[in-house]
């Protein structure tokens, strides 16, 4: 695996998502301009990967691209350099509206490639939405993150790799302890890691998220592997058991705390663009 000193950790900061709302936690940022203000935060707290996913006026989530480029471009401006990656996730729309927004041309965007059941429905990702999407993503060069919540996820991003539906070698993200999905499981955990390596290569970068209380379990689990880690309200409300996190920022400095116990550096944006292959800007 090589010394985890000379392996820069990747934080990625999922702000908001589709299902928080005030009420589970005063400090999920909804609006736009609250939204910048959280990401900017959790910039200079170390996230250099900021996940998005925006809300209408009433809170509810929406896919509409103008509201995607409204924060794009308050991100650009406020938190210069920073990677952003825009959510296609399927409770935002439905279809082709997921992937409104790809024109928009950001760093990165989710890719969902397979179908599995959610806390309350059947997460949809039918075979030619998923080609769609990345059809898009290839046309605005736009680079994927495959989010993997079954490892059969994991082996159909390899098949669009290879058939080139998928330009690059395929950056993973497993998500574990998703309700009536795949648990945060440590034996599947190391079999993914496995699984990404030999598919893709021993120096594949990858990353791991866990929903509520395994986020920071996925978190250690991670950084203490040589990944790659996603944190974030989107994903998880409180700090600990019995605390609401107070803010994006204090979740991404609970991550780079765990960072610096496993003795990683926590990556700059420049060393987060290298690592994913992905262009600097010309702004920052
Ligand atoms: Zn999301």
């Amino acid at each position: 695996m090589g010394d985890l000193a000379d392996q820069p950790c990747i934080i990625c900061v999922a702000i908001t998502g589709s299902l928080p709302t005030k009420e589970n936690n005063p400090a999920v940022p909804i609006s736009v301009a609250e939204q910048i203000e959280s990401t900017q935060e959790a910039f200079e707290a170390g996230a250099t990967i900021v996940h998005c996913h925006v809300r209408d006026d009433q809170g509810k989530p929406t896919s509409d691209p103008d509201r995607f480029a409204q924060l794009k471009h308050g991100l650009e401006q406020h938190c210069p350099g920073m990677i952003i990656q825009l959510s296609t996730g399927g409770r935002s729309g439905a279809g082709q509206a997921r992937g409104g927004m790809l024109p928009l041309a950001p760093d990165m965007a989710s890719l969902a490639v397979g179908s599995n059941n959610f806390p309350t429905r059947v997460y949809e990702n039918t075979p030619d939405l998923v080609d769609w999407l990345a059809s898009e993503m290839r046309t605005y060069d736009v680079k994927p993150q495959i989010e993997a919540f079954d490892l059969s996820h994991i082996l159909q991003a390899a098949i669009m790799f290879k058939d080139g539906r998928i330009k690059d070698r395929p950056y993973v993200q497993f998500v574990m302890g998703v309700k009536n999905a795949m648990p945060a499981d440590r034996d599947v955990f190391d079999y993914y890691v496995h699984t990404v390596k030999r598919l893709f290569g021993e120096d594949v970068p990858w990353c791991a998220a866990g929903i509520g209380a395994s986020q920071i379990r996925l978190n250690e689990w991670a950084i203490s592997s040589g990944g790659h880690c996603r944190t974030g309200l989107e994903d998880n409300v409180r700090i600990d058991r019995d605390t609401l996190a107070p803010s994006n920022a204090a979740l991404v400095r609970c991550a780079a705390d765990i960072c610096r116990k496993f003795d990683r550096p926590v990556a700059t944006w420049q060393q987060a663009r290298q690592i994913l292959g992905l262009r600097m800007p010309a702004t920052a």
